[in-house]
């Protein structure tokens, strides 16, 4: 049986860290479990977790910020118990206030918590002590079991980093030749916003840290729910920055390699307007820079981009177009066109030259 603690924005000391292997070896003592856990100590209240919890997977979370304290210990021991009850003794019924699981829980918690007290006299002193200690996952997993010291580095669990929001570059009203303030309000808080929002919710009991490009990257390990919401954060997020209240005309080595690539602009736009407008239902319209270092065009379905694994002849995104209804719909109906039209009148270039340079420059 395999003991893994995860820390996440917790700060403990090192002598903490003992202490907490001795409490999980003797929580093991009086409620023995038989198939692995995982403890992950979460820092800051998130949401609506109330100081502990635990899945389905023997996952068992409790909130713990800086020092180890009583509440932490019992928090942990009552979390434990309900595992217990769950995988040893089946219990077919959840830990429901008032119910028989939550009671025995609640005693048992706070019974442990002293019988470890006594046993270990010196916690007290420990408890209140105010230096603090970054401390390495390491350094507790290779300690709990005697049998668990081989444990290597590589099988140790750390949370899925939160994929932040990025913040509009601009006001609602201000690229209003392009788009109205009330669909682009709704684009960035609702449907944005939500991208992010469900996709740290898939995310949530995955293992590893990646960036949400590197997401992007390797999106053939991740199901149909993380693609849709992935692509929906990354893209979005580069499309808020793609676009500029400042009219614009292309400039630097972007233009001079579109030339390259296309002859004029006139022929990328072209190419450009014809795959948005023959985006069939919802999906992206995209010039890029392929692998081979060419300017390419295409359009892709739903929140798909062309530096996904799963997209053909993909690359990086230089300039993208959102052709979802809701990105145009209040302001233009079934007038796609019109759209299109009037996005060349807000791209951002000097973004979008900063973006190839930065993938075509060495360092
Ligand atoms: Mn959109």
């Amino acid at each position: 049986m395999k003991v893994k603690i995860l820390l996440s924005n917790t700060k403990f000391q090192k002598k903490d860290e003992e202490f907490i292997n001795k409490f999980i070896k003797f929580l093991q003592t009086q409620y023995p479990l038989e198939k692995n856990v995982i403890i992950k100590f979460l820092g800051d209240r998130e949401g609506k977790m109330s100081t502990g919890s635990r899945t389905d997977k023997s996952v068992i979370k409790v909130l713990a910020k800086d020092r180890l304290n009583r509440d932490i210990m019992r928090t942990l021991a009552h979390e434990w118990v309900h595992e217990h009850q769950r995988t040893i003794l089946k219990r077919e019924h959840g830990p429901n206030i008032g119910g028989r699981n939550e009671d025995e829980a609640n005693a048992f918690a706070g019974r442990l918590v002293k019988m470890f007290e006594k046993k270990y006299p010196e916690l007290e002193s420990l408890m209140y002590e105010s230096k603090t200690f970054n401390s390495k996952i390491n350094l507790l997993t290779e300690k709990i079991f005697e049998n668990e010291k081989n444990e290597s580095k590589k099988s140790l669990l750390n949370e899925m980093k939160k994929i932040g929001i990025e913040n509009l570059p601009y006001s609602y009203s201000s690229l209003s030749r392009f788009i109205d303030s009330k669909t682009m309000n709704v684009h960035y808080n609702k449907h944005y916003k939500g991208y992010v929002d469900k996709l740290n919710k898939a995310l949530k009991d995955k293992d590893g840290e990646m960036t949400l490009d590197q997401i992007i990257k390797s999106i053939n390990k991740f199901d149909e729910k993380v693609r849709n919401n992935a692509g929906g954060a990354f893209n979005h997020a580069l499309f808020w920055k793609m676009l500029s209240p400042k009219k614009q005309l292309p400039s630097g080595e972007i233009l001079e390699k579109i030339k390259k690539d296309f002859g004029n602009i006139k022929k990328m736009k072209d190419e450009f307007n014809e795959a948005a407008k023959d985006r069939f239902g919802s999906g992206w319209a995209w010039l890029y820079l392929s692998k081979n270092g060419d300017l390419k065009i295409m359009s892709t379905p739903n929140q798909d981009n062309p530096l996904m694994n799963v997209v053909k002849n993909g690359g990086f995104p230089l300039l993208g177009l959102d052709v979802w209804e809701h990105a145009y719909y209040l302001k233009y109906q079934n007038k796609r066109d019109e759209y299109i039209k009037n996005f060349w009148d807000v791209v951002n270039w000097e973004f979008v030259n900063e973006l190839y340079l930065s993938k075509t420059q060495k360092k």
